[in-house]
């Protein structure tokens, strides 16, 4: 169970000296094993939630449990090895490093405790799951199509199998075929038990959650409940 407990974010003007509110008074819950979708207008703070739930954004008020997990009372280094553990991120702009190569890229997250050979066949098959052709393995992200990238960097959020995904927009660059193929990917993963955190602008996508909330003017409002 993951628990959103009255977060509040601003951020601060440089050029003036104001403020703007992005979250306010956020509260939300996320039983184990279901999929919640968070849909909201450009702008609204969908990527800052996500931050924020994901540990790399301090709030200014509130808390984030993972179960008992008071995630920002953990000190750096406690923080990132739970959050390498427990979170699988799929970050809007993929965040690929640029001189790494596909392969490489996905294997990275655990290249420092794992065997390489292990390694390595863990990020082929997942790669091959999600219609990454064997040829673009040894590619630069350059060298990939935006809908390429997205798949390369959810295949990475996935190599230390993580108990939790959190997606930022990952179908925004897909076709239809690619689409339904991350959409199955997903329903499978909550099948096996993951717990699924996902921003969209794709409604058709959101529906395949269990609960769908609404972002808007810092606040999150249930939408509907299609299970
Ligand atoms: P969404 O993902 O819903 O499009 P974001 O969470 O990316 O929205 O951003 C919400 C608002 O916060 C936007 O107005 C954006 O410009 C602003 N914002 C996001 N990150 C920062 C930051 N690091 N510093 C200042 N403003 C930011
Ligand atoms: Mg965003």
């Amino acid at each position: 169970m993951i628990s959103v407990k009255n977060v509040s974010k601003s951020f601060q003007h440089l050029s003036l000296s104001q403020k703007t509110v992005i979250l306010q008074n956020v509260d939300l819950s996320i039983p184990k094993g279901s999929w919640i979708s968070i849909v909201g207008p450009s702008g609204s703070g969908k990527s800052t939630l996500l931050n924020i739930i994901s540990g790399l954004l301090k709030p200014d008020t509130g808390e984030i449990y993972y179960n008992d997990v008071d995630l920002y009372q953990l000190h750096n280094k406690a923080k990132s090895d739970f959050r390498r553990k427990t979170i699988g991120f799929v970050f809007q702009d993929f965040k690929l490093l640029p001189y790494y190569s596909v392969v490489d890229n996905v294997m990275l997250p655990l290249l420092y405790d794992r065997k390489k050979k292990e390694l390595y066949d863990k990020a082929v098959t997942l790669l091959q799951s999600i219609g990454i052709k064997k040829e673009l393995f040894s590619r630069l992200p350059e060298g990939l199509s935006g809908g390429e990238k997205q798949r390369v960097a959810i295949a990475r959020s996935l190599i230390a199998d993580p108990d939790v995904m959190v997606c930022d927009e990952p179908t925004g660059n897909l076709d239809r075929e690619n689409r339904d193929r991350i959409i199955d990917l997903l329903g499978q993963l909550r099948e096996d038990g993951k717990t699924i955190i996902l921003v969209t602008h794709d409604l058709d996508v959101a529906d395949h959650g269990d609960k769908l909330y609404f972002l808007k003017d810092g606040s999150l409002t249930l939408g509907g409940v299609s299970v």
